[in-house]
Order: C-alpha cells, then sequence, then structure tokens
C-alpha cells in the first residue's frame, strides 16, 4: 500500500472564496469514486493545516495516475481541474502488486481486512489491485468492498468476547451468508476473466473447530465441502501451495494444524 498526500491548489486566477464548502464536498466525491473504481483504498483524510489536502493509500505507485481513471473518475477529476492543480506526493511506499499480463487463476481470499484487495494473482501470489480487473456492472466495486467490510468485521469479532456461534458459523460454514456472497462475487469476476477465480474458504477459528481433511500420501488435503471430494493440490507463485476445487470454484489454504 502507497501513502500519498493528494493537494488540490486553487489555480491562479481562480476564486474560490466562499465555495470552499462545495469544492471541499466535490473533492470528497472525487476520491471515493476513486475508492469504488479500486484506485484508493481509502484513507481519505483531510489534512488540517493545508486548506485542500488529504493522505490517500493507493494500491501502486500510479494507480492515481490519469491514465487509470475510470470513466466516471476521469469526469469528475475533469471537473476539479476547472478549479485545482492536482498534486500527489508519496509519503510511503508499500509492498509489490501483481504486474502479470496473463494469470493461470485468481483467487479470492477472505483474510486480507480491508488494507489489500481481496483477489490474489495465482501466478505471481501477490495482490491485483481492484482497477486491473473489469469492473462489474453499474461500475466500480461497490459489492466487493461492501463484502470485505462485513467479512473484517467477522474476523474483528472473532478475537474478542462477542465470538459467538452466529460470527463461526459465517465464516467457517461454506454456505452462510457471507461466504455464499464472496463465492457470488468470485464466480461473477470468474465470468468477465478467462482464468479461474477461486473462492478461499475460511479456515480456523479461535475454537479450532477442524475442517474435514483426508490424509493423501501423508498430507492431509481438504474435503470440498460443496461436492465431497478432495481438494487438488496447487503451487502459488513463490513457494506456497493452495488446494482447489476446480468443479466448485472454491480453494483452501493448506493444513495449518498439527494432526
Ligand atoms: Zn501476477
Ligand atoms: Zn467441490
Amino acid at each position: 500500500m502507497y501513502v500519498f498526500e493528494m493537494e488540490f491548489i486553487p489555480r491562479e486566477g481562480v476564486d474560490i472564496d466562499g465555495e470552499e464548502r462545495m469544492l471541499a464536498s466535490k473533492i470528497s466525491w472525487f476520491l471515493l469514486l476513486c475508492r469504488h473504481s479500486g484506485q484508493s483504498l481509502g484513507g481519505e483524510i483531510r489534512r488540517g493545516d493545508k486548506p485542500f489536502a488529504y493522505f490517500v493509500y493507493a494500491p501502486e505507485v500510479d494507480a492515481l495516475a490519469e491514465k487509470n481513471d475510470a470513466p466516471y473518475v476521469a469526469r469528475d477529476r475533469a471537473q476539479l481541474k476547472e478549479y485545482f492543480d492536482i498534486s500527489l506526493t508519496l509519503l510511503d511506499s508499500g509492498s509489490e502488486k501483481c504486474v502479470c499480463s496473463s494469470r493461470v487463476g485468481i483467487e479470492m481470499r477472505t483474510e486480507h481486512g480491508q488494507s489489500e484487495a481481496p483477489f490474489v494473482c495465482l501466478s505471481c501470489g501477490r495482490t491485483i489491485p481492484l482497477y486491473r480487473l473489469p469492473a462489474f456492472e453499474g461500475g466500480g466495486f461497490d459489492d466487493t468492498l461492501k463484502w470485505q467490510e462485513a467479512f473484517a468485521a467477522m474476523l474483528a469479532l472473532e478475537n474478542t468476547v462477542m465470538y459467538d456461534e452466529f460470527t463461526s458459523d459465517q465464516l467457517l460454514r461454506y454456505d452462510s451468508k457471507l461466504n455464499e456472497e464472496g463465492r457470488k462475487l468470485a464466480k461473477r469476476l470468474g465470468q468477465q476473466v478467462d482464468v479461474p477465480v477461486y473462492y478461499r474458504l475460511y479456515e480456523i477459528d479461535e475454537t479450532f473447530k477442524q475442517q474435514p481433511r483426508k490424509n493423501v500420501d501423508g498430507i492431509y488435503i481438504r474435503i470440498c465441502p460443496v461436492c465431497g471430494k478432495t481438494m487438488e493440490r496447487m503451487p502459488v507463485g513463490g513457494d506456497e501451495v493452495i488446494e482447489v476445487c476446480k468443479a466448485c470454484g472454491l480453494s483452501s489454504a493448506e493444513e495449518i494444524l498439527e494432526w
């Protein structure tokens, strides 16, 4: 994740007196659109010491560049540019992202919280910034972001005294509302890219409920909860191996428990 200061500097000869509130709300809207297009990961905190300066988190160093603007972001940016020059200053640089031109598959992961996009490239093992993926109908990634927020909320509960049967079921049951929605989103992306998209089943919780696995040559491989067949091992870029059910579009981390 990259942290930027995005500053909107009033253009020479443009009088913004009395328009500050209207302009600030225009800027907020623009930043929100950048999040919906996947160019921003949030942040959007206004600096108190400058008139129109904001901290913005971005998935890649050039994610907020004009060339990556979705049409609705470009439209909004053009309006703002009547008033402002937009300057970007990199404050902190983050981890590398997928730049593969072709991929063997994509995994929708459930454990990222909200600081990264939930899609991981199975060729290189890195996350794929949302704006590099086809946006769903209606523009933007609202549904994905809302799902991610809900998942992060369940994960937050997992480590508290409020953790209960409901939270546990939402995380662990493949057919919970939370997982059903995630699977739907993974499937929808799969229809728009030409590679398989797997939905990662959440593995373990505080109560250490074990998921059914089968011993295959000394490795305990997960049984697909939908079709009941043993999953297949699949190497991911780097040295990671995941398990997948190609027929059902589900994936799992390799065994992490001592048996
Ligand atoms: Zn990649
Ligand atoms: Zn299956």
